[in-house]
C-alpha cells in the first residue's frame, strides 16, 4: 500500500487564455500522508478549492498528476473517475449539503445506495455513534443545530470508509465553539481510525487542528508547518497577505 493518501506531482491549472489567463496552479507537487489530517490555507484567489478539486478528481489538471492511493487520476474514464468519487472519496461542505426530506440516517446512507451497495447496520451504527448522533437516527435535518448537521455530514463522508475525505471550510457557517467540536471529532476521527483528511480552511484556529498545514500563495506551494499553534499559522498567513485577496498572477 502506498504510504501517500494522495500525491499532487507538477500539477498546473490554468483558467482562460492568453493575456487573461489565471494561473490558480502553477507546478504544485505535494504528498499528502495516510492517517494526517492536512489543511490548505492561502490568501482568497490563492488557488485553495483549485487545490481541493483537483485533489478529489472534480476537476483535471493541464498537466501534472494526482495519484489517489495508486491509482492515477489522469488515466481515469469519466465514467472510472465517478466510480472512484464515490467509492474513495467523501466531501464535507461548509453548507452541510443535507437534504432536508431525509432523516439523519437516510441522509448517511445516501451515498452507498448511490453506489448501490447495502448499508451494513454495524458500521452505520459505529459511524453516527462516532459522530455522536446515535439518539438522532430518525430526526430531520431541520431538527437539529448547525453543529450536528455538520456531525450528519460527517458520517455521511465517512460511511463508505473513504481513502480521503476532503473538507472545504467544514466550520466556515458555524460558531467559534461548535467549529471547535466539529474540530475536534474530525481530530478524533483521524487518531482513531486513521482515516486522512485533508481540509481547506481560511481560520488558524481551524488549522491548528490539522498534523500539517499547506501555504498557497498565488498558485505556489509556497511552506509548509506541522503542528502549529494558531498563533504561528496566523503569523504566517500575514506574511502572505492573509487579510487581503491575492491573486494568481499570469506566468
Ligand atoms: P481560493 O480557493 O484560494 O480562493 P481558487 O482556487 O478559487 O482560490 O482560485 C484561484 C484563482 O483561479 C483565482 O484567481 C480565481 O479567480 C481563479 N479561478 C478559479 N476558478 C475559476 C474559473 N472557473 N474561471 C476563471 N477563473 C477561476
Amino acid at each position: 500500500m502506498s504510504r501517500h493518501a494522495v500525491r499532487l506531482d507538477a500539477v498546473t491549472k490554468r483558467y482562460g487564455s492568453g493575456a487573461g489567463a489565471v494561473h490558480a496552479l502553477r507546478g504544485v507537487t505535494v504528498d499528502l500522508p495516510r492517517g494526517g489530517l492536512t489543511a490548505v490555507m492561502g490568501p482568497s484567489g490563492s488557488g485553495k478549492s483549485t487545490f481541493l478539486q483537483c485533489a478529489a478528481g472534480l476537476d483535471t489538471p493541464d498537466s501534472g498528476s494526482v495519484h489517489l492511493g495508486e491509482a492515477e487520476l489522469s488515466r481515469m474514464s469519466e465514467t472510472q473517475l465517478t466510480e472512484m468519487r464515490r467509492e474513495k472519496v467523501g466531501f464535507i461542505f461548509q453548507a452541510f449539503n443535507l437534504i432536508p426530506a431525509l432523516t439523519v440516517a437516510d441522509n448517511v446512507t445516501l451515498p452507498l445506495r448511490l453506489a448501490g451497495t447495502r448499508p451494513d447496520r454495524a458500521w452505520l451504527g459505529e459511524v453516527i455513534t462516532r459522530v455522536g448522533l446515535a439518539d438522532r437516527m430518525h430526526h430531520r435535518p431541520s431538527q437539529l443545530s448547525g453543529g450536528q448537521q455538520q456531525r450528519v455530514a460527517i458520517a455521511r463522508a465517512l460511511v463508505t470508509r473513504p481513502e480521503v475525505v476532503f473538507a472545504d471550510e467544514p466550520t466556515g457557517a458555524l460558531d467559534m465553539r461548535t467549529a471547535a467540536e466539529v474540530l475536534g471529532l474530525l481530530r478524533q476521527v483521524v487518531d482513531a481510525t486513521g482515516q486522512t483528511v485533508v481540509m481547506v480552511t481560511h481560520d488558524p484556529v481551524a488549522a491548528s487542528y490539522a498534523d500539517s498545514v499547506l501555504f498557497l500563495a498565488g498558485g505556489a506551494l509556497v511552506d509548509e508547518v506541522r503542528s502549529a499553534s494558531a498563533d504561528t499559522i496566523q503569523r504566517r498567513m500575514a506574511t502572505l497577505g492573509g487579510h487581503g485577496r491575492q491573486e494568481a498572477v499570469p506566468c
